[in-house]
């Protein structure tokens, strides 16, 4: 049976949005970036002048604010549409003001018990694949398939930097580089729910490959669970690349 719930998780620019999406649009699963959740959630605290370490604050504001992500409003190259009390933030909260302090805002517990919630209760409605940081760790523990997507720092700066410049934006790919560093940092650091592969995630190394590939590679991994009897192994963690 083709898995119904799939994670995957992995650190910032490793291609898990791209890669989630098209596996979902593949299979025809609902798609949910939760990283997207996150990043709305910290727009509404920088338009309100909220510190990013006001955690009593932050707690506050997520349980006020709504966050909507659904299927793409407006065809301008999204995979789907963020709603932030109505508005559409979809590209307001990639700018890189938002990149420098998200993590500071996902680090506070009753952010991520907010936003968990609301992942649960998407997930409840049947076949998804969800991507984040603790998917497969916390979110979905029992999820079918886990995939951790990852890739050299330097490579994910250097994605980074040509999806800007396909946005017009450029930004020096040192800098994008520290930004990465110290994203990955603060996401495995923090107390709750660091971003680490699940034990049962099978590892996908994507250095070197196109989007295309990476692709193929997480089908192979699908495939392999596809025929696989019964629930995913646990304790096997086998890094395929
Ligand atoms: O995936 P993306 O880079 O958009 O995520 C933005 C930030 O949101 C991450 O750096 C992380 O701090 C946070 N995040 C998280 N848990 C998730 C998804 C994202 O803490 N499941």
């Amino acid at each position: 049976m083709t898995p119904r719930t799939i994670a995957i998780d992995g650190p910032a620019g490793a291609g898990k949005s791209t890669i989630g999406a098209l596996v979902a649009e593949r299979l025809g699963y609902l798609f949910l970036d939760t990283g997207a959740m996150y990043r709305a959630v910290t727009l509404a605290a920088q338009r309100r002048g909220i510190d990013p370490d006001d955690g009593p604050t932050l707690t506050k504001l997520a349980r006020e604010v709504r966050v909507n992500i659904g299927p793409p409003t407006v065809r301008d190259g999204r995979a789907y549409t963020v709603l932030l009390d109505g508005e559409d933030v979809t590209w307001a909260i990639r700018e890189p003001e938002i990149d420098r302090i998200v993590s500071q805002v996902a680090r506070v517990p009753y952010v991520r018990d907010a936003m968990v919630e609301q992942q649960r209760a998407l997930a409840e409605r049947g076949r998804l694949v969800m991507v984040g940081r603790d998917i497969g760790t916390v979110v979905l523990p029992k999820a079918d398939l886990k995939v951790f997507l990852t890739a050299s720092a330097a490579e994910r700066a250097k994605r980074r930097e040509e999806e800007l410049r396909a946005r017009g934006q450029v930004r020096p790919r040192q800098e994008l580089l520290q930004e990465i560093l110290r994203r990955d940092r603060l996401d495995s650091e923090r107390a709750v729910a660091p971003l680490r592969a699940a034990d049962d995630a099978i590892i996908v190394q994507t250095d070197g490959l196109s989007v295309g590939q990476a692709l193929e590679r997480v089908f192979a991994v699908l495939t392999r669970a596809d025929a696989r009897e019964g629930p995913a192994p646990h304790g096997g963690q086998a890094s395929r690349s």
